[in-house]
């Protein structure tokens, strides 16, 4: 089987519609087919200011989340990045490997550092990305489901795993990227130029996955669409209708094309109206699930121990392949 490996931020608390569609939906499906590793990126979360207490109770709840949207300890590894101190060592290794030039001219970390200010910018953010190229190289992953901002950062673990195999003899795999592209960019619902995001959007323009029903309904009811009536999927003309009839896809199974078929001669209104009910149903039980999750603390935390346990067998050895490759001692 052809491993995959991910990851998701224990940032904001509640998950948005984009990391679902984007990324959690594809851990769900590649659990059949591959050997699988997720987990909650917690030393991620701290390349920006993390309050102790949130920062603990954000990975509990990242971790029910991701078991309420269907993850299954049986049939992949979750476990929590820090429990597995690997990936903070062969950072360092990456780190060096990686040159200045390089690292800055990531995207996010541009857009990122441009919204906190610069004197609030820690090295930490800036390096991130060779922190995810441990983490994937770590598993000798073959694919990694993300979302279309996360592609540059997959780019530069390949080209990571290519300079080391070339400089100090085949270590890695050469992870791909596996990117939905229907689904690998979900839009902001206020303003559909960009993406949804945990740190970037207004409370409006971001659908969390544990707001209240209603909260929810209001805000697909409220999103920002266009002038005309006609409900057609054209991104470049009409991004905001565009959105929505990808959510609404992407949720029942139905094409774009029978929903522009079902909704001809209609207007915004009846659409939205109706894909604020598909989303009630769908985060409805997703809430329940989640709740039920850390209402068993005792429960969360042992498949999460057993999760560490499994991801570092498989990175401790490619730790230690690195180290010797590299050229340092091992100790006796
Ligand atoms: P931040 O804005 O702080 O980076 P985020 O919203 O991007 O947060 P992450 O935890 O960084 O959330 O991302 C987790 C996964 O969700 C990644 O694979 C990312 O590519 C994907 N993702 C995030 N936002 C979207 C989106 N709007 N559409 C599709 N995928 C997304
Ligand atoms: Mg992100």
């Amino acid at each position: 089987r052809p491993r995959a490996l991910s990851g998701i931020q224990p940032t904001a608390g509640s998950f948005h519609l984009g990391n679902y569609l984007g990324a959690i939906r594809q851990f769900v499906a590649l659990q059949e087919t591959h050997d699988a590793f997720y987990m909650v990126v917690d030393l991620h979360a701290i390349t920006v200011p993390q309050d102790p207490r949130d920062l603990r109770a954000n990975t509990r709840l990242a971790a029910a989340q991701m078991l309420a949207a269907g993850l299954d300890p049986d049939r992949c590894t979750l476990f929590v990045q820090s429990h597995v101190p690997e990936h903070a060592q062969l950072a360092w290794l990456m780190n060096c490997l990686t040159g200045f030039g390089e690292a800055s001219r990531m995207t996010q970390f541009k857009d990122k550092s441009a919204r906190h200010g610069s004197d609030r910018i820690t090295v930490g953010l800036f390096t991130y990305p060779v922190l995810q190229v441990a983490d994937i190289l770590l598993y000798q992953a073959h694919h990694v489901p993300v979302g279309e901002d996360q592609r540059q950062h997959v780019e530069l673990t390949r080209d990571l795993a290519e300079r080391f195999n070339t400089r100090f003899g085949d270590t890695f795999v050469v992870p791909d990227p596996y990117i939905v592209k229907e689904t690998g960019k979900i839009y902001d619902l206020q303003d559909p130029s960009i993406k949804m995001s945990k740190s970037a959007s207004t409370p409006k323009g971001i659908i969390n996955l544990l707001d209240e029903p209603k909260v929810t309904a209001k805000k697909i009811k409220s999103a920002v669409t266009d002038l005309e009536t006609e409900i057609r999927f054209d991104e470049e003309r009409k991004p905001g209708v565009s959105n929505l009839l990808t959510i609404y896809s992407t949720l029942t199974g139905n094409s774009i094309a029978d929903l522009e078929t079902t909704y001809q001669g209609k207007g915004y209104g009846a659409l939205k109206t109706d894909l604020a009910e598909v989303m009630v149903e769908w985060v409805t039980p997703f809430r329940e699930r989640t709740q039920e999750y850390l209402d068993d603390p005792e429960t969360l935390d042992k498949i999460l121990a057993k999760g560490a346990e499994k991801a570092r067998a498989v990175a401790a050895e490619s730790l230690a392949a690195a180290y010797d490759r590299m050229g340092f001692v091992p100790p006796r």
